[in-house]
């Protein structure tokens, strides 16, 4: 979704969205469930929870291989040197459009925001990624944590947001 301001080539050279951290396993994609049991029957170990739905989020614990804090765990379909060995149809929602993240803010608004921390993107979003949004990219984003709300995160201070919909907006859509 985002191949026009991010090539496949930048992210497989990069990788750091695809490991995580302890304290940032929160950012850990999440899958909807008919993907996580096609993938659980291939073997890969899911938690499952709730949030007005279930979804799935993979079980990174027993990956850490120290007691580091800066020791990274990395996705179990991230292949160093290809990349995300997913097939399309089976990325979550999440990874097709980080570093953009869809976000409630404290008043109920959501939000689409992108995450400071993309070396390629930068912490400021470009004009062709507001452009990306606006024409398109925001309403599919919309419309996906709509059907699948557990994609929607809370917001953080410091996430620059490119659209912003209030919450009675929202319920009426
Ligand atoms: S952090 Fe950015 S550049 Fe790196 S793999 Fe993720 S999306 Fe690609
Ligand atoms: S599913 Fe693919 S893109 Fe998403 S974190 Fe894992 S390796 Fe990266």
């Amino acid at each position: 979704m985002l191949s026009s301001v991010l090539s496949r080539e930048d992210c497989a050279k990069c990788g750091f969205c695809c490991a995580f951290r302890r304290q940032s396993l929160w950012e850990t994609p999440l899958f909807p469930p008919d993907t996580v049991e096609k993938l659980e029957a291939r073997g890969y170990g899911f938690l499952w929870e709730k949030n007005k739905e279930r979804y799935g989020r993979m079980d990174l614990s027993d990956r850490y291989l120290t007691n580091d804090p800066g020791e990274e765990a990395p996705c179990y379909f991230l292949d160093r040197e290809r990349g995300c060995t997913l097939a399309e149809e089976d990325k979550p929602f999440d990874c097709k459009i980080w570093p953009l993240r869809i976000m409630e803010k404290e008043d109920g608004a959501l939000v689409i925001a992108l995450t400071p921390t993309c070396p390629k993107m930068g912490k400021t979003p470009s004009e062709e990624l507001k452009r990306l949004v606006e024409e398109g990219l925001g309403e599919k984003i919309y419309r996906y944590a709509r059907r699948h709300p557990f994609v929607i995160k809370d917001y953080k201070e410091g996430f620059p947001i490119l659209m912003s919909r209030p919450a009675p907006d929202r319920e009426s859509k």
